[in-house]
């Protein structure tokens, strides 16, 4: 019954060890239509992480050009890092009726919000700040200085979870997921992005 409707741009951030790509991994596992943005980083990858799956990792010099060349949809600066979205696949696929999720941090959130307000956007909580040190010492991935400089960012990055539109507890996996899942059903059934159903119907009578 369903006409070809642009697809739904869904920004998904949390503080460092918050679950992001936890929450990511079962939900793109679940939902056939959506697609995930690789990001472009200036930071080292991470053991087992790959260029152009994790992320692109690139070098300052490429990254700027990339900012330079109208290439970014939106980029951040985070622990002495860039961090942007490669704006080509995220256009294509929205075109093609795909959900697309960027996994990105408040100020790329604040960014992509500006530029493309019918976008939704979901800030995920850890229960506690106790349990996200322990999920970020869990993860085994940086070392002590970082994991406080980590800790600190998400102190500072937790007060903007009042500029997005859904707020989901990371508390159970399962639950995070469903709840997302729920977010993005009722937000296609939305008034808004189902103006053209007067055009269906008649091409369905
Ligand atoms: P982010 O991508 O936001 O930095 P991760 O997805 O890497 O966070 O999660 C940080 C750590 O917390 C990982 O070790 C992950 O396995 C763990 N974790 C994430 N979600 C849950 C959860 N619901 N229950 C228990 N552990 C979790
Ligand atoms: P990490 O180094 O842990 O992979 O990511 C650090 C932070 O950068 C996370 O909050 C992550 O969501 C964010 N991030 C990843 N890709 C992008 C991006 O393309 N743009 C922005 N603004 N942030 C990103």
């Amino acid at each position: 019954m369903e006409g070809k409707q642009r697809g739904l741009l869904l920004v998904l951030s949390a503080p460092s060890g918050g679950g992001k790509g936890t929450v990511m991994k079962e939900l793109l596992a679940q939902e056939e239509n959506l697609r995930l943005s690789v990001s472009a980083t200036t930071r080292a990858p991470r053991p087992g992480e790959v260029h152009g799956e994790q992320y692109y990792f690139v070098s300052r010099e490429e990254f700027e050009d990339m900012i330079a060349g109208g290439r970014m949809l939106e980029h951040a600066q985070y622990v002495g890092n860039y961090y942007g979205t490669p704006r080509a696949p995220v256009e294509k696929w929205l075109t093609e009726g795909r959900d697309v999720v960027l996994e990105i941090e408040v100020q790329g959130g604040k960014q992509i919000k500006s530029l493309c307000p019918d976008c939704v956007s979901v800030f995920i909580l850890p229960p506690s700040m106790e349990v996200l040190e322990k999920r970020l010492r869990g993860r085994g991935t940086e070392e002590d200085a970082l994991v406080r400089k980590r800790l600190e960012t998400a102190r500072g990055e937790i007060p903007h979870a009042a500029e997005y539109d859904y707020i989901v507890y990371n508390d159970r996996l399962e639950d995070a997921v469903e709840d997302i899942q729920a977010i993005l059903r009722a937000e296609k059934r939305k008034y808004s992005r189902n103006r053209d159903f007067t055009e269906r119907m008649n091409a369905h009578a």
